[in-house]
């Protein structure tokens, strides 16, 4: 299960965290200013998803960095064209002649997302953050970032002038063991539980027999055998799993549309941006950004069950109802 917020006030700096409840794990979508975050709820930072290095998205790189010095800490960075050199160019702001004595692992592997090929590098504190290139050319399907058991993350290359990354995460389905049932029944936990839910995940027939077994005191092995169907039924449940969408700067356009659409399709949450009102469309358009109505309409068409707008224009301080009002009517429509 996660839960997701935006990091600011929807006139500041955008970004969502995402954090995985009874997980130390949480994922950031944008580097803009960070300073609302505790130095706890960062370090439990594992991704960072960077739609694109306008100053708003990207400040806060420096601030993460700072915290996370010294530590442990291993984070995978995504990023568009460009990224690699932007991250350098961050890292080389600084001095680095006393970090080889530091005895933590922090470590940055850095992606560069294009639409075709993606490019990685490695920056080790240890190794005064000198980059390692792990890949220059690989394959990439311009959609699949992140493939992990329990999440993956997808990409879409929106038009912002320049690329601006929107990105989802959608937790994988979860198989909780109903372990009262499972004493009920007079059957152990072991390792043929994590055999048991592969079999489920792998989409095998309920027919396919599965051991269950355990040492007794004497260290031999006893066993049953059930069919996967019979175990199905009695003791799991499983719990769906969430998807959430980041989508930010990016102009409204038909190719745009259609690949917000795709990409935040059944969302749970669809997080937006939402800069201008309608009224205000051709600013938009000259600023390469949407309105809170278009917002409002793709969140809608991507068939999103929640809605969240942020990055507001500065022009629209203390009418801020009138935004929201807008985007939720275009959303609520019929
Ligand atoms: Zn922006």
């Amino acid at each position: 299960m996660f839960s997701a917020q935006l990091i600011n006030n929807p006139f500041d700096d955008p970004g969502v965290y995402v954090e995985f409840r009874y997980k130390r794990r949480s994922i950031l979508f944008d580097l803009g200013n960070l300073h609302h975050l505790s130095a706890r709820e960062l370090l439990k930072i594992s991704h960072v998803f960077v739609s694109h290095t306008h100053m708003d998205h990207f400040i806060g790189f420096d601030y993460l960095l700072r915290i996370c010095l010294g530590r442990d800490q291993h984070i995978s960075l995504f990023g568009p064209p460009g990224f690699i050199k932007n991250v350098e160019n961050k890292i080389g702001a600084y001095t680095w002649n006393l970090v080889e004595n530091y005895t933590n692992t922090f470590t940055l592997d850095i992606t560069e997302l294009h639409e075709k090929h993606k490019r990685i590098r490695r920056y080790r504190c240890q190794s005064a953050f000198k980059p390692e290139v792990l890949a220059d050319a690989e394959d990439f399907d311009g959609t699949l970032v992140v493939d992990r058991n329990d999440f993956t993350v997808k990409v879409a290359f929106l038009d912002h002038k320049i690329p601006s990354l929107a990105y989802s995460i959608e937790e994988k389905k979860h198989i909780n063991i109903k372990k009262n049932a499972l004493g009920e029944m007079g059957l152990p936990v072991g390792p043929w539980l994590g055999e048991f839910k592969d079999k489920i995940l792998g989409g095998n027939p309920d027919d396919t027999l599965i051991e269950v077994w355990w040492k007794d005191k004497n260290k031999r092995i006893s066993g049953k055998t059930f069919p996967l169907g019979t175990l199905k039924k009695k003791i799991i449940r499983i719990t769906p799993g969430k998807k959430i969408s980041y989508i930010t700067d990016a102009v409204y356009n038909e190719d745009n549309a259609r690949k917000i659409i795709e990409l935040a399709r059944v969302s749970d949450i669809i997080f937006i941006e939402s800069p201008f009102l309608e009224k205000d469309a051709e600013i938009a358009l000259k600023k390469y950004h949407l309105t809170a109505k278009q917002a409002g309409d793709l969140a809608r068409m991507a068939g999103a069950k929640d809605m969240t707008i942020f990055h507001f224009s500065p022009k629209y301080k203390g009418r801020k109802d009138l935004l929201l009002g807008e985007a939720m009517k275009a959303f609520n429509q019929d």
